[in-house]
């Protein structure tokens, strides 16, 4: 038997129906704020990934599903920033009057060891917004996440939020970080060796126990919690606390929230949801002001989020199949198909048998399937009536059929 890959999944009834609510609540949050879907390709030119999410990253260097296509290298998309940025340079959306704002959902690719919750092929929704470079814009899109958190059910947010400055703030950070961290780089994991020199922030990232417990020394921990940016960035910043208080998002400064990409600047944010006992992060994003010019683009302010749908998924109830509205108990298999069919143009739900069962079986399946029975018998047919039963109550009526379609 041939089967899924590794890191992969089939996404079936009724596990289907929490993914649909997902995206069917996206668009209609996303849109009701003047957000437009955006769809780009699965996959993209590797360079596109290797400039946009950066060369340093584990994502860039071990977990890209690229391969080689008449003597192109190719790559499926890992994260749809980079894409989104793209098409936005392409389609000369910076003509367009700002802010543009976009939305996107869709499958994601990244070769990493499948563990709960993590997939090889897995799935994000995410928001971008270009053109504002005004802190309204970075409280804007958060308070979108929330929303969209709490439209799902998820009410126990916690939001947490730092400032990474400009590049200026950053080389300043940076210089101090790598001074603390300097005498004891020997005890850090091997990825943090290699991120000293190329990314020391991303250090801050680590999950490996041990360079989680060097960081917590009081000389390292004294350089993360000191001021580092400038008064611009510092204004930026506070503005963006004030109007999160304004509209009474609760939120932590964390000091040592960095995000896990490259390109990221001023204001990061990750939301944590306490659903169903543990916290988990569900949204992660940022400012990316410098992203659309290193990507070819007339310069933009950006910012954007992205939440993983299988994480979602798996703090939401399970949802519950919806009974249909009408099963057609009839032995016209002809007349119930009609039937059938012009309640579907009415926008209701609607099955019949296709078998030629008796009666009593169809009332059954009524039963189990369907708010009504909607019965065609031989005298309804000649009458050009529907006798209608309630599956709940057991009332039952007869209409004229032309009565009953109107509604
Ligand atoms: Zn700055
Ligand atoms: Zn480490």
């Amino acid at each position: 038997m041939i089967k899924t890959q590794k890191g992969t999944r089939d996404i079936i009834f009724p596990e289907i129906l929490n993914w649909q609510d997902m995206e069917e609540k996206a668009l209609k949050i996303f849109r009701s704020a003047n957000f437009e879907e955006i769809r780009t390709p699965i996959f993209e030119a590797t360079e596109l990934f290797a400039r946009g999410v950066g060369e340093t990253t584990d994502i860039v260097n071990k977990e890209m599903y690229t391969f080689e296509k008449s003597e192109r290298s190719i790559t499926l998309r890992p994260e749809n920033t980079a894409g989104v940025v793209r098409s936005f340079i392409e389609n000369g959306m910076h003509k367009k009057p700002v802010p543009v704002k976009l939305w996107y959902h869709g499958p994601m690719f990244r070769y990493e060891r499948p563990q709960a919750g993590r997939q090889r092929q897995f799935h994000q929704v995410g928001v971008e917004m270009f053109g504002i470079k005004e802190p309204m814009a970075d409280v804007e899109v958060i308070s979108l996440a929330v929303q969209f958190l709490k439209s799902l059910g998820l009410n126990d947010l916690e939001v947490e939020i730092n400032s990474l400055g400009c590049s200026e703030c950053r080389t300043k950070f940076k210089q101090a970080l790598k001074a603390a961290i300097k005498p004891v780089l020997n005890k850090l994991c091997p990825d943090c060796q290699s991120r000293f020199e190329k990314n020391p922030l991303r250090i801050l990232d680590c999950k490996v126990p041990e360079c989680i417990n060097e960081l917590s020394s009081p000389e390292i921990q004294k350089v993360i919690g000191s001021d580092f940016i400038c008064e611009e960035c510092s204004t930026h910043f506070n503005k963006v606390k004030e109007l999160l208080t304004a509209l009474d998002i609760k939120y932590n400064v964390n000091k040592q929230l960095v995000r896990g990409l490259d390109y990221y600047n001023r204001t990061v944010f990750e939301i944590k949801s306490n659903n169903l006992g543990s916290q988990n992060a569900v949204c992660g994003g940022g400012r990316y002001d410098g992203l659309v010019e290193m990507l070819g683009g007339v310069p933009a302010p950006a910012v954007g989020w992205a939440m993983g749908m299988e994480r979602l998924n798996s703090l939401l109830p399970q949802k519950e199949a919806r009974k249909i509205d009408y099963y057609i108990v009839s032995d016209n298999q002809i007349e119930a198909v009609k039937m059938a069919q012009k309640l579907r143009e009415n926008g209701k739900t609607a099955e019949f048998d296709y078998q030629g069962k008796k009666f009593g079986k169809q009332f059954e399946k009524a039963g189990k399937i369907a708010n009504y029975a909607l019965i065609l018998g031989e005298d309804e047919i000649k009458n050009g009536e529907v006798s209608v039963k309630n599956m709940e109550t057991g009332e039952q009526n007869k209409y004229k059929t032309e009565e009953f379609l109107r509604g």
